[in-house]
């Protein structure tokens, strides 16, 4: 580890290992030294930088709730490995309850954050390698699930953030990874050392990147029995040498160091930070492999992880649309509607449209299986509905927002006229609704609905933990077609055998 020595600061008596704050997590991240770049320049200061602080915030939820004395109830977890207390984002779920208490953990930091937590992709990512590599060692009699348990160990020990790192830029979809026209499209390994391997390639869409401690790194589909240089699987520190982060633009981000108010959600900011990680010939100690040819676990791991991070969707996805339709109960109070029947038709549609969400969250968990290593599984039909019913309610959710909050969030001007003395008394009296209305918090309200209705949510919670397409897949693939056809043949047979 390069640089990553610091965050041992942290670090805890082995038996007694208290999980980090978040202000202990926000502090770790100061001691790394990763290459980001952002807006065509490099950024030396990841934590206070205001593109990235509110996503560092968003993040730092995950630390603050597995210590809170009600929250941690659901988002802290005793390994299964040490018996130690540790934040449930490093937890390996074995039971039921374990799946269940995931689903309400994520709803819970989806409504204090109002926007993504960024954390999941990691845990699921743990979560999946436990599984795969101890098959895998069972199969084959590889010694991947001894390393990859130590690397556990130490991530919960450490209670250190995971980037989960799937999705490779792909290139033309058409074709396969060695047929691509540069074969660095999927992350590859392009040497064997005696102590590691060496990998290039990039890491697309990576929400929480350049705010996590370590990169856990998945192939991004199944890969066939010729394209062994692409089943691999490994983790580095988020500082090691040659990774390179380009964090992306979202709508609307440079109002983030511009003020407060047009932010709409000032201290957590819009979905997931996420960044572009290129792979410039990276050194991966054997420690740290955990696939290295194996492509027949290619294709399982993908779907199992896949599993996991839907099952989440329809919980962090409701916690967030909790916060719309609280943002939207707001606003038609402050206008005078919230008896009107159409509106009260429209806030339950909203509610019975993020409850359906969420039920899909819990209803994979508590129809769980165990895998053979012992790990709960949610199940894979129902997760992939849930996340199918995520992307698409959570549009709709954001249309009746949009038609119950009128136009006026497209519309308000700039935070910058109230300081404005020709303008901002004005502002104030025209936006005022009512004697004991406050116009300013009806800006922040039609803010915060801007925020969470405009373009970037709506992408990520279409293609987050896959696009649509890929949870039809699975769902045709899964469903016993001849035997749902062989209920109906039944019933229409059963008359004639009665007549
Ligand atoms: Fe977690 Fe949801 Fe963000 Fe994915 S989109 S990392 S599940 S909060
Ligand atoms: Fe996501």
């Amino acid at each position: 580890m390069k640089s990553g020595k610091g965050i041992w600061e942290y670090e805890r008596e082995m038996g007694n290992v208290p999980m980090m704050t978040a202000e202990q997590y926000i502090e770790s991240l100061r001691l790394q030294k990763k290459e980001v770049y952002f807006m065509g320049e490099k950024v030396e200061n990841v934590v206070d930088h205001p593109a990235m602080r509110p996503h560092i915030n968003s993040a730092s939820v995950t630390y603050e709730i597995a210590n809170d004395p009600v929250h941690g109830q659901v988002a802290s977890a005793v390994s299964h490995l040490t018996g130690r207390k540790i934040n449930r984002w490093t937890h390996i779920p074995q039971n039921q309850e374990d799946l269940v208490n995931k689903a309400k953990m994520l709803r819970v930091a989806g409504q204090i954050t109002g926007t993504c937590f960024q954390r999941c992709v990691g845990m699921d990512a743990l979560i999946t390698l436990y599984s795969i590599t101890w098959e895998m060692d069972q199969k084959l009699g590889t010694d991947y699930h001894d390393r990859f348990k130590a690397f556990l160990i130490e991530t919960q020990d450490k209670d250190l953030m995971t980037d989960g790192a799937m999705t490779d830029p792909k290139g033309d979809r058409s074709k396969r990874p060695s047929q691509q026209h540069d074969p660095d499209l999927y992350v590859r390994v392009v040497e064997k050392r005696e102590h590691g391997i060496v990998v290039r390639g990039a890491k697309m869409h990576q929400t929480g990147a350049i705010n996590s401690h370590q990169i856990l790194v998945m192939p991004g589909m199944g890969m066939a029995a010729d394209e062994q240089d692409y089943a691999v699987s490994f983790a580095v520190p988020a500082d090691a040498q040659g990774i390179i982060y380009v964090f992306g633009r979202q709508v609307n981000d440079s109002r983030k160091w511009e003020g407060e108010i047009d932010q709409g959600n000032p201290k957590y900011g819009v979905v997931g930070g996420e960044a572009l990680i290129i792979f410039e010939d990276v050194f991966v100690p054997w420690e740290r492999v955990f696939m290295l040819g194996e492509t027949e676990f290619t294709g399982p791991l993908v779907d199992r992880f896949a599993s996991y991070h839907r099952q989440n969707y329809g919980a962090c996805k409701s916690g967030n649309l909790d916060v719309l339709i609280g943002a939207t109960t707001a606003v038609v109070d402050m206008h005078g509607i919230a008896k009107a029947g159409h509106v009260r038709d429209k806030l339950s549609e909203m509610a019975h449209l993020v409850e359906t969400m969420y039920s899909g969250a819990l209803a994979c968990s508590y129809h769980c299986s165990s895998l053979s290593c012992g790990t709960a599984f949610v199940d894979p039909v129902l997760a992939n509905t849930s996340k199918f019913n995520t992307a698409r309610y959570y549009p709709e959710v954001t249309r009746l927002a949009q038609d119950l909050a009128g136009g006026f969030p497209a519309t308000l001007p700039s935070e910058k006229e109230l300081d404005n003395p020709r303008v901002s008394d004005y502002i104030l009296k025209y936006y005022k609704t009512g004697e004991n209305a406050d116009p300013l918090d009806r800006i922040k309200m039609g803010r915060l609905i801007e925020n969470m209705t405009g373009s970037t949510p709506i992408i990520e919670c279409m293609h987050g933990a896959g696009s649509p397409q890929a949870q039809r897949v699975v769902i045709q693939r899964s469903i016993d077609w001849l035997g749902k056809r062989k209920l109906a043949e039944k019933i229409i047979s059963s008359g004639e055998q009665e007549s």
